[in-house]
């Protein structure tokens, strides 16, 4: 080994080892906020050699949010170890929250409440005017059904924060008391999930003696995004985080992250800035809309599932890995050697879209 390695090594075990008590003060410090356990952590972080081959670029890994445990997994256990926990502490009987009729997020809040032995209503948006029945009652809405949640439907473009307040009075004159979880259960508090998820990940690449050079994954309501910000923010890590947006335009994207990101550092009150920059969406692979199957989306669902033996979803993961994917083809990530693609689960939703794969290798 020349001298020049040694120096290299030493000084890479020296932002190891600040890394590392960074990641010490950020257990301390989220350690102050009353959290419920709901989730199997740490997630797994594994290769994903066929896909990175294939590819022929960086080395892309996979950290595991899809395999939380709570009713099939996804990244809102994680905000709701948070949420359920501030709920309790308010004294809260019953958990209202909203989503689309698909909704990762309500499936998991559904289970969270029926673990916690409290009630759950959801209310759900179509953003999609689908009418298929596995899309409006199989998939996530069965399993919010089988959860015991106090399901309704509304349309679409209902304003849907005024709906839960409305519910909320309602059953609140009914002598029950109700907490309300914001749409993917982003904000300040829920967002906290992925403050911790950013300094978990931190910790298994110092194990493994791993550099992340990049970490992207979908981003929708923006509080996993938010949170992945504030807390590679306060581990000052210089990991390349991207989000892939499922709905709104970048700009409107980024600042909602960036408006969630400010509020969670704060709430976090840790001393933490928030460098608008490190702030990157990129929204180039919505396609038709929120929920709407693109190309793109499928292909990547499809070779995901048959290259890895790993299975994504339509409205979020998958669109955030077609974003991946095509990125690593255009050299988007130039010369970065490792890869970690955030899966943030939602294949349940798949059963809500049986037809939109156009799938072979069935015979009678
Ligand atoms: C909710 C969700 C996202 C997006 O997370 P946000 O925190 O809402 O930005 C990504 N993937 C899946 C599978 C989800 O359910």
């Amino acid at each position: 080994m020349s001298d020049n390695n040694v120096l290299q090594d030493v000084k890479s075990s020296g932002t190891q080892d600040l890394t590392a008590s960074l990641c010490k003060d950020l257990s301390i410090a989220l350690a102050r906020f009353p959290r419920v356990r709901l989730g199997h952590l740490p997630t797994p972080l594994e290769p994903m050699d066929r896909l990175s081959a294939l590819l022929g670029g960086p080395r892309i890994w996979v950290k595991r949010d899809d395999c939380t445990g709570l009713s099939s997994g996804g990244n809102k256990t994680r905000k709701l170890e948070f949420l359920m926990a501030d709920a309790q502490a308010q004294g809260a009987d019953t958990i209202i929250t909203q989503g689309a009729t698909q909704s990762n997020h309500a499936r998991q809040t559904a289970a969270a409440a029926a673990k916690l032995g409290m009630a759950c209503h959801i209310l759900l948006e179509d953003r999609t005017g689908y009418e298929d029945t596995n899309y409006t009652l199989n998939g996530n809405v069965l399993m919010d059904r089988l959860h015991g949640a106090m399901v309704s439907g509304r349309s679409g473009g209902t304003d849907m924060n005024a709906e839960m307040e409305t519910l909320a009075e309602t059953l609140l004159s009914q002598g029950r008391a109700p907490y309300i979880i914001p749409g993917g259960g982003s904000n300040a508090i829920g967002a906290l999930g992925y403050v911790n998820c950013a300094r978990e990940l931190a910790e298994q690449a110092i194990d493994r003696g791993l550099k992340i050079d990049a970490l992207v994954h979908a981003t929708g309501s923006s509080g996993t995004q938010a949170g992945l910000v504030a807390g590679l923010a306060a581990i000052q890590s210089d990991i390349h985080l991207l989000g892939i947006g499922v709905r709104a335009p970048q700009d409107k994207q980024e600042q909602m992250v960036y408006d969630l990101a400010v509020k969670t550092a704060q709430h976090l009150n840790a001393g933490v800035s928030i460098d608008r920059k490190a702030v990157r969406a990129n929204c180039g692979y919505v396609g038709g809309g929120y929920g709407i199957p693109t190309d793109g989306m499928k292909a990547a669902v499809k070779l995901l599932a048959e290259t890895e033996g790993l299975l994504f979803d339509p409205v979020y993961s998958g669109k955030g890995l077609d974003g991946l994917i095509d990125l690593v083809r255009k050299g988007h990530f130039g010369d970065m050697e490792n890869i970690v693609f955030l899966h943030t689960g939602g294949s349940a939703a798949l059963f809500g879209y049986p037809d939109a794969f156009d799938l072979q290798g069935y015979t009678e």
